[in-house]
């Protein structure tokens, strides 16, 4: 009986960790489940991207239906497979299920393939946790983009992850002893973050200011905690990081405190209120409504968020990675923002998504780094 078993199968049982028994199984067998596995964590990520932002649990409810709450059965739950298979739409009430489903699924088994083909011939080891770094980035780009935040879990979540598994698999950083690639691990995620915060706090990365200009006199509200502009409310935390940050404008007409100003200069600050020649207090003006048809914010491409996505991102790739990363993605963003102005397509929006030009320019330092770093030095040295 037993001699009819597969060898595969004996030796399974007898020592699953035995290199030699791995080493059997052919490259694109892994590549195969690779891609396989890849797909089923996509699966698993389109729960994590719709209910993370909601704060709702990923284990229970099992997967359903968002408009009839038809709870979805293992056969219907295959992926790639079931969206093609219904044609995109819920199997009991008929609702269109969005395309993002199939993307997100198609894309994490391709970048679990890639990771597999670029780095299983040197470590297993390496090619897995790469794949589980990419897990964290798409999870982080679909939130991102649609909700303006990239939740802790993925960003604190994956600094840990990103931090132990050094510690596991030294190799993903150096060939030596894992104590050093903890050091390393740690190095990269301060870089990573050290700089992001730098940058948001002193510079700016990408738009800076933006004037806003109106094609007839626009209502601008003033309330305490934030600034009304064509029905999108933009708290004040997300307009002034420094005390530098003004929001200047011209009004046509402003009422505040019970008075009425027309045709007068505004500028507001965290400390100060001037309108025309006087002075006031912000905290003591509680609410104030200007018309207007330009309006200059000041407005920043990045947020804490991404402070703490670099760090997650410098605890996988080290410190050169990290350093990559960030000023490829600000390359990346502009280019993405013109194209977007050129085609006519940028509305004001007071948030950008920058995460996603982060994840994009890390995509590229896994799988190009290397090329391109040895293509710089051969040029340098
Ligand atoms: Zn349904």
């Amino acid at each position: 009986m037993n001699d009819s078993l597969n060898p595969l199968f004996l030796a399974l049982g007898a020592n699953i960790f035995d290199a030699e028994l791995w080493a059997e199984v052919p490259f694109s067998f892994w590549a195969f489940v690779f891609f396989i596995f890849g797909c089923i964590v996509g699966s698993f990520l389109n729960v994590c991207i719709h209910r993370m932002p909601l704060n709702e649990s990923l284990v229970s409810p099992p997967s359903h239906c968002p408009r009839c709450r038809y709870s979805i059965p293992w056969y219907l739950n295959v992926p790639l497979v079931t969206w093609l298979w219904l044609r995109g739409r819920c199997a009991n009430c008929k609702a269109p299920i969005s395309a993002r489903y199939f993307l997100v699924e198609l894309l994490t088994g391709l970048l679990f393939l890639l990771c597999w083909l670029r780095y299983g011939g040197e470590s297993a080891g390496v090619a897995l946790i790469l794949s589980i770094f990419f897990a964290g980035l798409v999870v982080a780009t679909f939130i991102d983009i649609e909700h303006y935040i990239i939740p802790d879990e993925i960003t604190l979540g994956g600094w840990g992850v990103g931090v132990a598994l050094s510690a596991l698999v030294p190799s993903l950083h150096i060939q030596g002893p894992w104590l050093r690639a903890v050091m390393l691990s740690l190095l990269g995620s301060a870089v990573g973050a050290g700089l992001t915060y730098a940058i948001l706090r002193l510079g700016k990365l990408l738009f800076g200011r933006q004037k806003l200009r109106f094609d007839e006199p626009t209502r601008v509200e003033f309330t305490e905690t934030g600034v009304l502009i064509e029905g999108e409310e933009t708290p004040f935390d997300e307009i002034f990081y420094r005390r530098s940050d003004r929001i200047l404008f011209r009004a046509s007409k402003l009422e505040a405190l019970g008075r009425t100003w027309s045709d007068a200069p505004v500028r507001l600050s965290v400390e100060r209120l001037e309108i025309g020649d006087e002075s006031f207090n912000p905290e003591e003006v509680p609410l104030m409504i200007a018309t207007t048809q330009e309006i200059t914010i000041p407005r920043e491409a990045m947020g804490f968020g991404d402070v703490k996505f670099m760090g997650a991102i410098g605890a996988f790739l080290g410190w050169p990675g990290a350093i990559f990363s960030l000023m490829a993605s600000a390359l990346i963003g502009a280019v993405f923002n013109l194209a977007l102005i050129a085609c006519g397509r940028r509305e004001w929006s007071s948030k950008l998504p920058y995460g996603p030009y982060i994840a994009i320019a890390a995509g590229i330092w896994v799988f190009a780094g290397r090329w391109m770093l040895d293509w710089y030095l051969a040029r340098v040295g």
